[in-house]
């Protein structure tokens, strides 16, 4: 049995009336991926922002490798090593990608400990050096000096990928990395997100397409109306008839 790494425990979360999380319990194994899919308005970007402390829950907690991230503000979250891609890119359109990729990695820094102007300057080189090396794994170098803001939809995505994976974290959350690709970028998005499933690295997925989901995930939780109310391998989870009732009956 592999060390659970991710508990999310009795989780709620109400937006006035509605209650868009009830009482979601959930485990992730480290070194898989999860996917979370359900209905549009099902309660899965809630869950995502739950975990990254971008909301607070009204009930219940999240842990991650022992560290209760509940309370927890986003940048202290970052520093356990949570790193998540939104559903709309976060990017800094007016500098250029090399800028947009090393500029996590200094706040990260800044964080963690100070370094005297010397050394601010060598670890500038080496951060460069692994920012021009990350842009070469989402496919981004020839565009390295371009201005962010005049990349498409589909490289946009790849570029706050980037801005993630300078951060070397352990648990990446992903709200729909495929969203408004073409299906050739789709395929080269799974692609780069399976090489980084042989670093060991945990992630949750939320995905509406059952293709990238297919190809990705060890597990599958279903969440219909705030309700984790299926889970297991693909497989199991696409032979479920409650979860084909819950898209059906939208
Ligand atoms: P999903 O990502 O599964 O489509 P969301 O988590 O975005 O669903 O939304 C779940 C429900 O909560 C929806 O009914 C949505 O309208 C509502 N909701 C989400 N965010 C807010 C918010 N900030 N304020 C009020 N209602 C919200
Ligand atoms: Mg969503």
């Amino acid at each position: 049995m592999e060390k659970l790494v991710l508990h999310l425990d009795n989780i709620q979360k109400n937006f006035g009336g509605l209650s868009a999380l009830k009482d979601v319990n959930l485990q992730v194994e480290e070194g898989t991926t999860h996917a979370i899919i359900g209905p549009n308005g099902a309660g899965k970007s809630t869950l995502l922002n739950v975990c990254v402390g971008r909301l607070k829950p009204d009930m219940g907690k999240v842990t991650f490798d022992g560290h209760e991230l509940t309370g927890r503000k986003p940048h202290e979250i970052a520093q356990i090593g949570v790193a998540r891609v939104f559903q709309t890119p976060e990017i800094f359109p007016e500098l250029s990608l090399l800028e947009n990729v090393m500029i996590p990695a200094f706040s990260k820094r800044d964080g963690a400990f100070r370094l005297n102007g010397y050394q601010q300057l060598s670890a500038q080189g080496e951060l460069r050096a692994e920012a021009e090396h990350i842009l070469e794994d989402v496919g981004l170098q020839e565009l390295m000096h371009h201005i962010a803001g005049s990349l498409s939809r589909g490289d946009k995505r790849r570029l706050e990928l980037a801005m993630c994976l300078i951060l070397r974290p352990r648990l990446l959350l992903l709200d729909e990395p495929t969203a408004g690709m073409s299906r050739h970028d789709t395929n080269r998005t799974i692609d780069l997100l399976k090489q980084i499933k042989s670093r060991g690295m945990t992630k949750i997925i939320i995905e509406h397409d059952m293709h990238v989901v297919f190809s990705l995930a060890d597990r599958v939780s279903v969440l219909a109306r705030g309700q984790i109310i299926a889970g297991g391998t693909p497989e199991e989870v696409r032979e479920d008839p409650k979860v084909k009732e819950a898209y059906l009956g939208g």
